[in-house]
């Protein structure tokens, strides 16, 4: 992304930050970074060098490994000061890898979103079982694991089949809003958007129907990652 498009997608939402960050542009040019709850803290680790937001958006407060990039768990304590607007595009992408690009095509109408039996139907090898999740169950299992509170902090935005069944019934209508900010602190923001079902969802999908299966229908020794969706 330009240094021209990340400005634009940040002034575009009237946004000082995006997730759990916060962003604080600075008199010289250059933008302080930290977890929105930390935003007033002056007893912060202080980083600077932009490549330090993968380690900082590695482990959640307790040590834990963040599958899940957009889980509301981005760990506490740390300033990250980056010089100008490249890194601070870098650096977001490291913190939500491509969600800045998503919104930019969103924004201007170029995001193609793909139904959650489109992205279940073309997985292979292991994953295949994942296919067969009824509708019930997925629709159980979206409203479980993408919530915000707890599971993800992105706006859905696919549906479950192409004759646009809601993703899940479960989650409220400002689950699948952009202008709504999944902190659940109303500020301005910019979306973090799920163009499609991620690889973990669709690991969870194939838990689910290998529980519901009869013990001897895992006979596939083929070992991989589901295929496509966004697993960050
Ligand atoms: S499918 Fe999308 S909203 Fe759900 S957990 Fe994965 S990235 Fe988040």
């Amino acid at each position: 992304m330009s240094e021209t498009a990340l400005r634009a997608a940040l002034a575009k939402s009237g946004a000082a930050g995006i997730g759990q960050i916060s962003i604080a542009t600075r008199e010289d040019g250059s933008f302080a970074l930290t977890h929105h709850e930390d935003a007033a803290r002056d007893d912060l680790a202080l980083y600077a060098n932009a490549d330090d937001a993968a380690q900082l958006s590695r482990f959640d407060d307790a040590g834990n490994y963040r599958p899940l990039k957009t889980a509301p768990s981005l760990r506490h304590g740390w300033r990250l000061t980056v010089p100008d607007h490249r890194s601070l595009d870098f650096a977001l992408d490291l913190f939500y890898p491509g969600r800045l690009a998503a919104f930019l095509a969103w924004d201007r109408g170029r995001l193609v979103t793909t139904p959650l039996r489109e992205t279940l139907q073309r997985q292979t090898g292991m994953y295949r079982p994942a296919a067969k999740i009824s509708d019930p169950e997925a629709d159980g299992l979206v409203g479980s694991f993408c919530r915000s509170d707890g599971g993800c902090l992105r706006t859905i935005l696919w549906k479950r089949d192409r004759d646009g069944s809601p993703a899940s019934t479960l989650l409220p209508p400002e689950k699948f809003d952009p202008a709504h900010d999944q902190t659940g602190l109303g500020r301005p923001t910019v979306p973090l958007l799920c163009q499609e079902a991620c690889n973990l969802l669709v690991a969870e999908a194939r838990k689910i129907v290998k529980c519901g299966a009869s013990a001897d229908s895992d006979t596939s020794s083929e070992a991989g990652e589901p295929r496509d969706g966004t697993h960050q």
